[in-house]
């Protein structure tokens, strides 16, 4: 481990931390409930039990950060109906198990579709130029962190049997979304410094100027996330909406300029469902019309199945999680007919799954 991540694991500063945000809570003196936005940093709160250093009154949720979760099942159903119909799909590992309508593409594989798992869309075109006589689709998932390494590839002249069928989510919106429920009530939020290297802090500014909600961009090692809360709670206990970068040595305010000119190239914002959440304007990412060519909605049939999922399916209460309106153990089925491996919804399936990670360290972290 470096000397620099030992740095930012330093058992010392969080407890000081923990001491200034019992004191910050005594100057705001009322309940407070933050949202992270990032399954990495659900993770990091989870296995350094950030959770219990936190003082009374200090509700940290975890929202729509996991793009596994938030991948609708119309989406999952269009990759599986691409590998029913003989193409070789290329997916990452995370979405393999995700239940769609009726299948999942790892059901779709072992009813003798090709699916493959590819850790990079690099690897997607490795693969079509390795099969040149097969069609090979990637099944394009993920916020900006890996929509900009999509765009990459199509701007380089993938294949001509390569496609793309992108079910890439734009986070700004969905903040947006949920900052506007009536009952989730959210005083600050600790935003995903992975993605804020491409898209930059300032990208959060329009949001604090129009929600008045303070935002802090934050890191994954637990003084990372302890500072990002602190931030959050003075920003709070001013009564200001105030935006800061507690993630300098990664996040600055401009972001990867290359990356988004080249991500905004080939993609556009539109209006798409996040599984569970709601139909958010601008936060789904499409092909552009000149990128039609490698368009995988173009060239397959990817109508939606018919007909509702199990009735076991319907008892998922992902989206409440993902909106920061229920923690997975009040979910009837956790850790009972949903595990993760046997998982119902996808938040059990991912690794940034708040249910997959609260399973895994034993329930309330
Ligand atoms: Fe959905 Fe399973 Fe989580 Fe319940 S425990 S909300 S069924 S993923």
């Amino acid at each position: 481990m470096s000397e620099e991540t030992l740095q930012f694991r330093n058992p010392e500063q969080a407890e000081q931390l923990a001491d200034r945000l019992e004191a910050l809570m005594v100057e705001v003196d009322g309940p407070v409930n933050l949202m992270h936005v990032c399954g990495s940093h659900e993770q990091a709160i989870a296995k350094f039990g950030l959770r219990s250093m936190l003082p009374d009154g200090l509700s940290l949720r975890m929202g729509p950060g996991c793009p596994v979760c938030v991948t609708n099942m119309p989406e999952v159903d269009e990759a599986v109906a691409v590998a029913n119909q003989g193409a070789i799909v290329a997916t990452y590992g995370d979405m393999f198990r995700v239940p769609g309508t009726k299948q999942s593409l790892a059901d779709a594989r072992a009813d003798g579709a090709d699916v493959e798992i590819v850790y990079s869309a690099s690897e997607a075109v490795e693969l079509a130029e390795e099969n040149p006589d097969e069609e090979v689709v990637f099944f394009a998932t993920g916020f900006e962190t890996t929509a900009a390494p999509t765009a990459a590839i199509l701007v380089d002249d993938p294949p001509e049997n390569f496609w793309v069928l992108s079910a890439h989510k734009y986070v700004p919106p969905a903040m947006e979304v949920v900052a506007e429920m009536p009952d989730t009530d959210i005083d600050g939020f600790l935003a995903a410094g992975h993605a804020a290297t491409i898209t930059g802090y300032g990208l959060f500014e329009p949001f604090v100027e129009e929600y008045e909600i303070p935002v802090v961009v934050g890191g994954f090692e637990p003084i990372d996330v302890m500072l990002g809360i602190e931030r959050l709670l003075e920003y709070i206990s001013e009564d200001v909406a105030g935006l800061e970068n507690a993630y300098p040595r990664c996040v600055t305010r401009e972001g990867n300029r290359a990356a988004l000119e080249t991500m905004w190239s080939v993609f556009e914002k539109t209006s798409g469902e996040w599984r569970g959440i709601a139909e958010i304007p601008g936060a789904n990412l499409a092909l552009r019309e000149e990128y039609a060519d490698y368009d995988a909605r173009e060239r397959f049939d990817v109508e939606p199945e018919t007909g509702g999922p199990d009735p076991l399916t319907e008892q998922c209460v992902c989206g409440d999680i993902m909106a920061g309106k229920a923690d997975p153990d009040e979910c009837d089925l956790f850790g009972e007919e949903c595990t993760p491996g046997n998982p119902v919804g996808a938040c059990m399936v991912s690794s940034e799954g708040t249910c997959k990670i609260w399973h895994e360290y034993g329930g309330h972290p």
